[in-house]
């Protein structure tokens, strides 16, 4: 039988054709190395490829949680998925479901793992009433699983070949089954990885199945750089499309997710962006044109409401016109504005169709990012700051913006 997500209810509650959801990007740390990811992006197992979210702590994530459900009312679950592992950092994972849970009641809540650390927290998952938790078991045979990952770090000790493969199983399948006895929907997801776990995959589904899972999703390994799975071929579709069919003899499959990395996945996301990106040639005032900067200033909020600068972003090369602007979109895709002194209507265009607002305005930046954050009226900030037209700092010769 196959199972379209869509009819699904018990999943997000709702139609995700009508929903949106949110990662809240609270948990860093990963407890396990899976061979096919590079830890300086995001956990692969449920997250687009070589996409990497900046970490909140808890009280930040409830705040732009807040932010985006004003900007978005169609925010209809609420997940945990990284960008480690959410239960390689229990206390931020729980504390931020905690506090989610006490302000919407009725969201839809889910976690995404590996299932190493899930087990102590299981029970106040439920309690939680977490809608699903999605755990990713690629293998349940320690030969195959030491093929796929290097090391597991469990209770402060580490674990290499097939001894860590035991024990991730384990934990996983124990996992699983209490998730079922404490009455909490179970998706599981495998990568396949052909040549290494592809048929494999089939054993997987059957005992997942046997163990009480709802539903499973079978993912084609993603080749990322800079990862000892890095020249591995990946699965053609047919060879996808023949495992889903062999594995939904035991179980309901999830062919289209939200979370798929297929390419519906950017229509069934809200868009996250919780920054400013400012362009300043010292780092105190809006003072640059945007085809100046070499690199942009990202503010984000710290737990008291302060304006904080959390990092700083190496602008993409001059020149290449409006391929230099997709890139520089792309480098501030987590930001909503980008305040300038200056900015040509070339690249004012491109930004403004990736979702980035470009405000031209000069003052110094912790007031005008504070009073941004802090919902106030951008004509308001516009009065209070010096202010400047796009044209009259653009020199029009399109050296700047070219
Ligand atoms: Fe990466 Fe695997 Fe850890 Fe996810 S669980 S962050 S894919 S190592």
């Amino acid at each position: 039988m196959t199972l379209n997500i869509a009819n699904h209810s018990s999943f997000y509650g709702v139609s995700h054709h009508k929903s949106g959801q949110i990662n809240l990007p609270v948990a860093p740390k990963c407890n396990v190395q899976c061979n096919y990811c590079n830890h300086k992006f995001d956990c692969l197992n449920e997250n687009r490829p070589e996409v990497t979210s900046e970490v909140l702590s808890p009280t930040q994530a409830l705040f732009y949680l807040e932010q985006a459900i004003t900007r978005s009312p169609n925010i209809a679950v609420v997940g945990i998925t990284g960008p480690g592992d959410p239960f390689a950092n229990p206390d931020e994972t729980m504390e931020t479901l905690r506090m989610v849970r006490a302000i919407y009641p009725e969201m839809p809540l889910y976690v995404s793992t590996n299932g190493l650390d899930l087990l102590p927290n299981i029970d106040e998952l439920a309690r939680l009433q977490v809608s699903h938790v999605t755990l990713t078991i690629n293998a349940i045979d320690p030969k195959i699983g030491a093929e796929i990952y290097s090391w597991v770090r469990y209770n402060k000790k580490m674990y290499r070949d097939v001894d860590a493969a035991k024990l991730l199983i384990k934990k996983q399948l124990e996992s699983l089954s209490r998730l079922k006895e404490a009455g909490v929907t179970a998706k599981v997801c495998s990568t396949i990885i052909p040549g290494i776990n592809d048929i494999h995959v089939i054993t997987v589904a059957s005992k997942v199945a046997e163990l009480g899972a709802d539903i499973l999703q079978c993912l084609p390994f993603y080749n990322t750089k800079e990862t000892l799975f890095e020249n591995l071929t990946e699965p053609s579709s047919e060879m996808v499309q023949e495992i889903q069919d062999a594995t939904s003899n035991f179980i309901p499959q999830m062919k289209h997710s939200v979370l798929s990395r297929s390419a519906a996945f950017p229509e069934k996301t809200v868009e996250y962006r919780p920054y400013i990106a400012v362009c300043s040639m010292e780092g105190m005032m809006i003072n640059q044109h945007l085809g100046e900067a070499e690199r942009f200033l990202i503010y984000g909020m710290n737990d008291k409401g302060k304006s904080l600068l959390v990092s700083v972003r190496k602008a993409p090369q001059a020149g290449g016109g409006e391929q230099r602007w997709k890139a520089l979109a792309e480098t501030l895709k987590d930001c909503r504005t980008v305040l300038v002194s200056g900015v040509g209507n070339s690249p004012k265009k491109v930004l403004n169709s990736h979702g980035i607002e470009v405000v031209v305005l000069e003052g110094v930046i912790k007031e005008i990012v504070y009073g941004i954050f802090s919902g106030m009226d951008m004509q308001e900030l516009m009065k209070r700051s010096q202010i400047h037209s796009a044209i009259s700092h653009c020199s029009g010769t399109g050296k700047k913006c070219g």
